[in-house]
């Protein structure tokens, strides 16, 4: 494992880093600052940050340069994830586009797919969902009863997603539609995607316990696609699906370390001024958690190293997932207990606003839901990767 970055990398840092201060709005670090602003106002100025970020060329790092990329190394996307956070950059809002989409079009896409998707999404000019889960069909997504029909060169489309990221905001979405009749399971299945700005669309927020909407319910009501927007074959959605997927893992493991460390340190300052920090039961809690994130540190820095020497860690990306949700989440159950009572207040006696912490506690609770849940990680650990029987 190599815990260090090479010259030409740390030189893309520095140039990062002078790009960023002379760019950032200072206000971007106050805390709570985002929760200022309305959802419709914080996706329209994260959007035009990044044309900015992309129009001066940080953005699809790790893209190859013929799709207007930087052709960078996955330790030069890895430092520029951990200066995003450091600058207090927000996070993108094209999550779904960027890291699945993009490299999945540039892998099996069409000519004419990657000259109309890839361009755009450099500049967060289209903004993508993910229509994978339904009502009946998350973990187990083969149960998927979205429709697709044949009717000449389109594709029309019923039926419902759900938890669906950015559902309000979105512009287009890869969903997963059966489009064999009679078909079950893993078969007969396709990737459409589908234009969410016509009238078979519907997209309904649902509101969190955090008062945001970051996603929402989207229902097909004979929406149409043309079949040229079928991204892999027809009928062969699955396996698009599964190499969708495999994009997921990669270097983030050092931005969540750099992003979750500094909430650490925000949490102990919690702790000291609830006098809370010398309780032997609070000071155990959080070394327990300080011992986790250091060793998410060096497990990002193995998976770096791996991904640097061209290794596919196929699914050993579910221990990654496994580890740095449930870190994160143990993280915020200590300063939930930290607060004791505190926890229905605002503001602390001394005046740190509380409300952007406890945003981040009620939004940990998700994080072993999403993108496969903590049992389906372990199970997947069990089986794929130890080899134990089913
Ligand atoms: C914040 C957030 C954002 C999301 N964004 C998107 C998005 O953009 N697009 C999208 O398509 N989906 C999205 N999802 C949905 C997410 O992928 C699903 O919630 C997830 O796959 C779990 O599916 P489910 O909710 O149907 O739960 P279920 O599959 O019904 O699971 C319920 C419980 O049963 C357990 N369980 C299920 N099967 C097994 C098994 N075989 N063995 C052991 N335990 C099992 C699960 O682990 C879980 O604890 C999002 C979810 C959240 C919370």
């Amino acid at each position: 494992m190599d815990l260090t970055f090479t010259p030409a990398e740390e030189e893309f840092r520095t140039e990062l880093r002078s790009w960023l201060s002379a760019n950032i709005p200072q206000d971007w670090a106050r805390p709570g600052y985002w929760d200022t602003l309305s959802d419709d106002e914080s996706f329209r100025v994260r959007r035009d940050w990044e044309r900015d970020k992309a129009d001066a060329g940080f953005a699809g790092i790790q893209w190859p340069t013929e799709y207007g990329g930087r052709g960078g190394t996955p330790g030069m996307k890895a430092i520029y994830d951990q200066e995003m956070v450091l600058a207090h950059a927000p996070r993108t809002v094209n999550p779904l586009g960027l890291t699945f989409l993009a490299p999945t079009v540039m892998a099996i896409g069409t000519d004419a797919q990657k000259k109309a998707i890839i361009g755009p999404l450099l500049r967060n000019e289209v903004v993508w969902c993910q229509g994978f889960s339904e009502p009946g069909a998350g973990s187990d997504l083969a149960a998927l009863s979205t429709k697709g029909v044949r009717d000449g060169d389109d594709f029309v489309v019923n039926g419902q997603k759900v938890w669906t990221t950015n559902a309000v905001h979105g512009d287009r979405i890869f969903a997963m539609v059966r489009t064999e009749p009679g078909t079950e399971r893993h078969r007969g299945i396709s990737m459409l995607m589908i234009d969410m700005n016509q009238p078979g669309v519907t997209a309904r927020p649902l509101k969190q316990m955090s008062g945001a909407s970051e996603f929402g319910e989207v229902f097909f009501d004979d929406a149409r696609t043309p079949a040229t927007e079928c991204l892999g074959e027809i009928g062969d959605g699955w396996r698009t699906a599964m190499l969708l997927l495999s994009f997921e893992r990669g270097a983030s493991g050092i931005s969540q370390y750099t992003e979750f460390r500094r909430q650490y340190d925000e949490i102990v300052a919690v702790a000291r001024t609830l006098g809370r920090d010398t309780d032997p039961v609070v000071r155990n809690d959080l070394a327990r958690v300080l011992t986790e994130l250091e060793c998410l540190r060096l497990h990002s820095m193995h998976v770096l190293t791996q991904v640097e020497q061209g290794r596919d860690l196929g699914f050993e990306a579910s221990m990654t997932k496994l580890q740095w949700s449930e870190a994160f989440q143990d993280l915020w159950e200590v300063y939930d207990r930290i607060l004791g009572e505190h926890a229905t207040l605002d503001e602390l006696p001394d005046g740190t606003d509380l409300r952007p912490l406890h945003a981040q506690a009620m939004w940990s609770r998700s994080v072993t839901i999403w993108g496969g849940s903590s049992q389906v990680q372990r199970t997947i650990t069990a089986e794929r990767v130890l080899g134990l029987p089913r």
